[in-house]
């Protein structure tokens, strides 16, 4: 049949009916054990009762009113993420890409309205993903996302990933912040070390530049933490969430210290739908589930068993998996094979998981998961993995 929607993706061919928790039913009536989650998105799992209660809710009141007036749900949200974090203010967006746009505006406005206009630019890492509009796509500086879309946005200095001689070379008089992702989830589930970000604090400092953390992935939970800063010991002065925010219903965040965001008065930026009713509501429900007590200590128990098989099965199959990384639910496998071909044998389980760069499949179940969702998991982990050894040893036999 031929599909009307732009090919911009590579899609499975696979489509679900519905979801419950940590399982999705495919429209040919099979389940499958998600650790996609949507990609890091759909926290709670699916169908969360709570969810579904603060939605439906939310929906038989008031869905839309745009930014003309007040939106309670939106300041009571606001207020209980500057509660559990180093910000002082929100500006909520819909997706990751937008929570980023906002972030890096703040960041420009912040030099501008001190009477430094020049210092604009922002030193990124190699590997990064922060989003595809024009000027995440430039911040991110991946070649195959900007190539044929016109001149690259001005204003990115992108180094070497973990090379902080590198980032202290690129300050310049024009920098006006960094920008990092505490793990980098697409460019391959790399952990940057809490020293690397305290240096980097530190640089930001010393040269009067804005720290901004992108945890639009590891935001939320994810990483064990409410926010993955927090196993740092430093905080950024801007911090931009998305996925995990809303389970699932579309919303993202730039938060920030009211020092960072004192350029950003009345008119100096907007979005239509952005801390809509719903989505609101959706997310203080999310945050009701995740702050709850014992939820956080869960993602580190189930982490902490996942590492601890993964790592066996590593020494197991070393012609499959190379290394085991990541932190709290944001697990990488960093695959000897092809990591395409470990994701369709871990389907052909079915078991869903989701590639990355630098060859890595992530693991990214909902963090709701327990003890029999992860041996179910590891099972079909292991078996990919047998037949995966065991097709390489033949190939090699036969060179
Ligand atoms: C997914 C992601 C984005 C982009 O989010 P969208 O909602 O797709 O715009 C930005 N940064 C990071 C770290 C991400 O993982």
């Amino acid at each position: 049949m031929k599909s009307h929607l732009l090919p911009t993706y590579a899609r499975a061919d696979l489509a679900f009916e519905r979801g419950e928790g940590a399982w999705l039913v495919s429209t040919a009536g099979e389940r499958y054990l998600d650790f996609t989650a949507g990609v890091a998105v759909n926290v709670l799992g699916h169908a969360h009762p709570q969810l579904v209660a603060a939605l439906t809710e939310q929906a038989q009141k008031i869905w839309h009113v745009s930014n003309l007036f007040r939106i309670p749900e939106a300041e009571r949200l606001a207020e209980r993420l500057c509660r559990e974090s180093f910000a002082d203010t929100v500006f909520f967006a819909n997706s990751g890409a937008e929570a980023l746009e906002c972030s890096i505006k703040m960041a420009r406005k912040f030099h501008a309205v001190q009477g430094r206009p020049e210092r604009f630019r922002i030193v990124t890492f190699e590997g990064a993903f922060h989003g595809r509009t024009l000027a995440t796509l430039a911040a991110g500086g991946q070649k195959k996302y900007l190539e044929g879309f016109g001149p690259v946005t001005e204003g990115f200095d992108q180094v070497a990933f973990g090379d902080f001689d590198a980032a202290k070379r690129a300050v310049g008089d024009a920098t006006a912040a960094i920008l990092i992702e505490p793990v980098m989830g697409e460019g391959g589930v790399r952990v940057v070390p809490p020293q690397f970000l305290k240096a980097l604090r530190e640089l930001c400092n010393q040269r009067g530049l804005l720290l901004m953390f992108d945890e639009v992935q590891t935001g939320v939970g994810r990483t064990g933490e409410l926010f993955a800063y927090q196993r740092s010991g430093i905080v950024p002065d801007i911090m931009a969430l998305a996925k995990a925010l809303g389970g699932g219903f579309p919303v993202g965040a730039c938060l920030a210290t009211a020092d960072a965001a004192q350029g950003m008065t009345a008119g100096t930026h907007g979005s239509t739908f952005g801390g809509n009713p719903l989505a609101m509501s959706v997310g203080n429900a999310v945050l009701d589930v995740v702050l709850a007590r014992g939820f956080l200590e869960n993602v580190r128990k189930m982490s902490l068993r996942l590492k601890q098989r993964l790592a066996e099965l590593k020494d197991r199959f070393p012609s499959v998996i190379e290394e085991v990384r990541g932190e709290g639910l944001l697990l990488g496998l960093k695959a000897a094979v092809p990591n395409g071909d470990l994701v369709k044998e871990l389907r052909a389980e079915k078991l869903l998981a989701v590639a990355a760069g630098d060859n890595v499949v992530r693991l990214l179940p909902p963090l709701i998961i327990g003890e029999a969702e992860v041996i179910e998991a590891l099972g079909m982990i292991e078996r990919a993995c047998s037949r995966l050894a065991s097709t390489a040893s033949k190939e090699k036999a036969a060179v």
